[in-house]
């Protein structure tokens, strides 16, 4: 089962959560997986560190034009559905913009003037590692100045594989490399905190993953403090709530020593197993 851990934005406990669900199901002896999908930070390495198997280089093939084969037709212009080629036929002046291009190859095949060639662009690195016998983790991670880490999220999920319990740690926000992460799950845990800004983004969140048709849950991290706006909000709209983790000093020092709340403490230990087999029982119903 594919479980994305997600958040309309950064900061809510993701990765606190993700890590915490993952050594919980490692110790169970479970088959798991922990792709970290947060490309652009990636950080569960810090509380998970494993023995390196694998890196993985990811590129993109941009197209490049040759001004002298150029005929400036503008048919690749034409077919290019991402704004990704500046072409200004008044000047003789055209050009591929890396940053938008999806490396879709119909630019390619557009130009009949044979003045298109491709080369490779890292993108960024997939990292494979093992932890414990049974257990892997792989890390995406984002070259500085790429624009998306689409294609390297991807890459992430594609070597986590299918264990019998994979856990992704999406990036933070509603944008591509959200959607990129959670399309791929089979349950989304939604983690957000009670406030009216964690409001507002657990709303753009859940609009996103019913928009997608993936069915999912909330966690509250850092409950007590705040209001109950978030609690009446989930209650009329029917959403399941699977966990609250308390506002609790000792939680934040243990996260922030690259701890793990569930191997230190008895008692958390077990709320993450009953929020595991809550999500483990939706997938066998
Ligand atoms: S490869 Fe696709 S996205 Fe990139 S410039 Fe060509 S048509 Fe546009
Ligand atoms: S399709 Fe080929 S010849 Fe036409 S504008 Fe594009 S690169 Fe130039």
């Amino acid at each position: 089962m594919r479980i994305a851990i997600a958040s309309g934005k950064g900061g809510t406990g993701k990765t606190f959560v993700a890590t915490n669900l993952f050594w919980l199901a490692s110790e169970m002896g479970m088959e798991c997986v922990l792709a970290d999908c947060d490309a652009e930070e990636p950080n569960v390495a810090g509380f998970l560190p494993g023995d390196t198997e694998s890196v993985t280089e990811v590129f993109q093939q941009v197209p490049v034009i040759d001004p002298n084969k150029c005929t400036f037709c503008g048919k690749c212009y034409d077919y290019c559905a991402y704004n990704a080629i500046l072409y200004l036929p008044e000047k003789r002046w055209i050009q591929v913009l890396p940053d938008l291009c999806h490396d879709c190859g119909a630019c390619s095949y557009a130009c009949e003037a044979g003045a298109i060639t491709e080369k490779p662009r890292l993108l960024g690195k997939v990292k494979r590692s093992a932890y414990g016998p049974r257990s892997r983790l792989t890390e995406g991670r984002s070259e500085v100045r790429v624009y998306s880490a689409v294609a390297v999220i991807k890459k992430a999920i594609h070597e986590a594989g299918n264990k019998k319990v994979t856990i992704l740690d999406s990036p933070p926000g509603i944008s591509c490399p959200f959607i990129a992460t959670v399309d791929k799950a089979d349950y989304v845990v939604l983690v957000s905190e009670p406030t009216p800004f964690g409001l507002h983004d657990l709303k753009l969140s859940v609009s996103t993953v019913q928009q997608i048709g993936k069915p999912f849950g909330v966690v509250i991290n850092k409950a007590g403090p705040g209001n109950r706006e978030m609690y009446e909000w989930l209650k009329e709209y029917d959403i399941p709530l699977l966990m609250e983790i308390p506002f609790d000093r000792e939680i934040a020092r243990i996260y922030s020593d690259g701890g793990l709340l569930s191997r230190e403490h008895t008692s958390y230990r077990e709320m993450f197993r009953r929020l595991l087999k809550q999500i483990l029982h939706f997938q066998s119903v």
